[in-house]
């Protein structure tokens, strides 16, 4: 399904998108289906549903599939235009299952060093472990990409906007490459929504997103999206080739969805499929002030004397401002960056802060502030914070719903 063939508003089909099957009582929400198991009326019914034979899937074990959690998929479905949806227990398990779908001993990830840090640690340790090898490259340099291919490339993986380098890669581009030498475009979009960037449209294969930040609606839950475009050709990778696929199902969704999900039992919760179902509802509200509240702040940042440098991708001084007005529709996103004189400048001023929250998270409707190098990267060494390019004078900010007016306020007290 593409954008184009959409004919409602981002919101307006998400809110106005109906359950598989209409509900005992008419319920205007989806009940939370809070069970394990689900009974059937004969032996054929439950044979028939455990060997996935119905037109309308039954749903038999929780951990397998279950209605709450399943029209939070419809929902992401008609969000995005992916061909396929499946949630899990957090943006971890996506990108977890989603390697462990196509990655084989002696393959390899072409990707970059600036990741989500566990994401680095599972490329670089965990998967290792297995006979992976991880090949970083600058994503800026197609050149690079194109040397580090080989015919063990199970996929190309980037973040959307690295954090907190506020790097893009030019997606468009690298698709190009990626399609001639037949690899898989894996992208972890969680820094921007639906309603603000079309991976379809930017070539994208596989799309993963965290859906514990913009999703939730508040940072209410933890979970996981994995969306599967239908766009590649997966006859190029060996453990899914000879897979024969049922409907409308790639081998790549037919592989996770009826092996490897069930197999990890990464499965979201139905009260976290609940929450987020509602978070869907107010994400194209809340993305947009949130989004524009960063875009306004960067902008204020700039103006003091304070503040050594502001990182945004929309501002002037941006090198990504080029390709960030490509691919997104308004703002890119709701997180920015800015360094003080040094770390102990960052403390101070931390601490001083009194609307704008110290804590990890991106995307709540509070807004939260957080010294990535004495925290998320803490615990690495000090060689592997070089290779992920992290900065001990950096801030990170992520914009919740506040007044922006008051969230100026609080900056400038804390500077000053
Ligand atoms: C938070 C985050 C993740 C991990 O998501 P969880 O839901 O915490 O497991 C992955 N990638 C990015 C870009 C993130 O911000």
């Amino acid at each position: 399904m593409s954008r184009k063939e959409f004919n409602k508003e981002f919101s307006t089909r998400i809110i106005s998108e109906k359950f598989t099957k209409q509900d005992a009582h008419g319920a205007i929400a989806m009940p939370i289906y809070r069970n394990a198991a689900f009974e059937f009326s004969t032996s054929e019914q439950i044979a028939a549903a455990f060997q996935n034979k119905e037109d309308v899937a039954s749903h038999t074990y929780t951990r397998i599939t279950n209605p709450t959690v399943e029209n939070l998929e419809k929902k992401v479905k008609i969000a995005s235009g992916a061909d396929n949806v499946h949630m899990v227990a957090s943006g971890m398990a996506a990108i977890s299952n989603t390697f462990l779908t196509i990655a084989y001993a002696g393959s390899n990830i072409v990707t970059s060093p600036h990741l989500f840090g566990n994401t680095f640690s599972l490329f670089k340790f965990t998967l290792a472990d297995f006979g992976v090898e991880v090949r970083f490259v600058d994503t800026d340099n197609i050149e690079e990409i194109a040397a580090a291919i080989d015919e063990n490339t199970c996929a190309f993986f980037c973040e959307l906007i690295t954090n907190p380098h506020l790097e893009i890669a030019d997606l468009p581009e690298i698709s190009k490459l990626l399609k001639a030498r037949n690899v898989p475009m894996i992208v972890d979009t969680t820094i921007v929504p639906w309603c603000g960037f079309d991976a379809r449209k930017a070539g994208v294969d596989i799309e993963i997103v965290s859906t514990t930040k913009y999703i939730s609606g508040g940072a209410t839950t933890i979970g996981g999206a994995i969306l599967d475009y239908g766009t590649f050709d997966w006859k190029h990778n060996k453990r899914l080739k000879n897979i024969v696929t049922t409907k409308a199902m790639s081998q790549f969704t037919f592989k996770l969805k009826r092996e490897v999900a069930r197999n990890i039992g990464a499965a979201i919760d139905p009260d976290a499929a609940y929450m987020q179902t509602l978070g869907m509802e107010s994400l194209e509200l809340r993305y947009d002030r949130m989004s524009s509240s960063a875009y306004e702040l960067a902008l204020f940042l700039s103006d003091q004397k304070e503040v050594v440098k502001v990182g945004y991708p929309k501002l002037e001084s941006s090198s990504y401002k080029k390709i960030s007005d490509k691919l997104f529709t308004g703002n890119p996103g709701a997180m920015l960056t800015f360094s003080l004189e040094d770390k102990e400048a960052c403390f101070r001023f931390m601490d001083k802060l009194q609307i704008i929250r110290r804590a990890t998270n991106l995307f709540d409707s509070k807004s939260l502030i957080i010294h990535p190098d004495s925290t998320i990267y803490g615990t690495f060494s000090q060689e592997m914070k070089d290779v992920m390019g992290i900065e001990s004078n950096l801030l990170r900010l992520s914009v919740g719903l506040e007044a922006v007016e008051d969230l100026k306020k609080d900056l400038l007290q804390a500077l000053r």
